[in-house]
């Protein structure tokens, strides 16, 4: 098997602290496994996204030397594959017509006997779990299962407004290039049972992941573009790199001339069983707002 990894930002804004640490983490299982490291641009919802965004966090990127490889993947620029996916998911799947406010955490099942055309209101397209529980092993955090029908639920794939949810495009983003091993902040092993069931109905088997400590100011928020962070200054990548690296439990390499015999030094003696084995980790000052 091929080892095919990706870094898939949220054109929100330029990248911060959080998500540098998060790509680098990726980057590096990626270069130590000789493997390719694929670029995804996650903009699936435009109001919430900047249009300068995507350059921005390419330049980034570069300056602090995490070349990646093939071309970049942008999000709308897949919608089809997402239909197409939902088409072939819809003996699984209900028209939703719930308002938001009016379901619980877990879906009980309101729509699950309405077939489509829905007359009239619009709806959300709302995939059925398994009666059964998914599990993964993840590479830091050991072993996690959760009951898909008491736990998660049926969650919604499309939404009423028509655009795609996260959890199918990020899915059938993963299959479509054949990604073999995911590398994430921990803030989104909640949303892991879900991709799981979408596996499921496919009846294809999941990626291997490594959920990573996710970084939080000094009240414990995590960083976000919207507040608490600044973006990544690249201006001096070695010592940015080697912040991100102390973080993530890797040896800093005081010795490597430059960003490239850095990070070069760093994916060969890249160890994912001294990641800090904790939930969130105190950015370092100079890169909080
Ligand atoms: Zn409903």
């Amino acid at each position: 098997m091929t080892y095919v990894g990706r870094f898939a930002p949220s054109p929100t804004g330029p990248l911060h602290y959080g998500s540098l640490v998060a790509a680098l983490a990726s980057f590096l299982d990626a270069r130590h496994a000789g493997g390719k490291w694929l670029l995804k641009i996650d903009d699936l919802d435009p109001p919430r996204e900047s249009i300068d965004a995507p350059q921005k966090i390419l330049r980034q990127l570069l300056a602090l030397g995490l070349q990646w490889d093939l071309k970049v993947i942008y999000q709308s620029a897949r919608l089809n594959s997402y239909d197409d996916a939902i088409e072939s998911l819809q003996p699984f799947t209900f028209p939703c017509t719930c308002s938001r406010k009016s379901v619980a955490k877990v879906y009980s099942g309101t729509c699950r006997l309405k077939r489509y055309p829905e007359p009239g209101e619009p709806y959300a397209v709302r995939v059925q779990v398994p009666k059964q529980s998914v599990s993964i092993d993840d590479r830091s955090l050991g072993l996690h299962t959760w009951n898909l029908e008491t736990d998660v639920g049926d969650f919604i794939i499309k939404r009423k407004d028509g655009l795609h949810a996260y959890q199918l495009a990020v899915v059938i983003d993963d299959l479509h290039y054949s990604v073999t091993h995911i590398v994430r902040g921990n803030d989104l092993l909640e949303s892991t049972p879900r991709q799981l069931a979408i596996y499921e109905r496919l009846n294809v088997s999941p990626p291997q992941y490594l959920h990573i400590p996710v970084l939080v100011d000094k009240s414990g928020n995590k960083l976000s573009k919207q507040a608490h962070a600044k973006p990544v200054d690249t201006s001096d990548a070695a010592s940015t790199i080697r912040s991100a690296l102390a973080d993530l439990g890797q040896n800093t390499h005081e010795n490597a001339l430059n960003t490239k015999e850095l990070l070069k030094k760093a994916a060969s003696c890249w160890n994912p069983t001294t990641i800090p084995n904790v939930h969130d980790i105190c950015a370092p000052n100079a890169y909080l707002k």
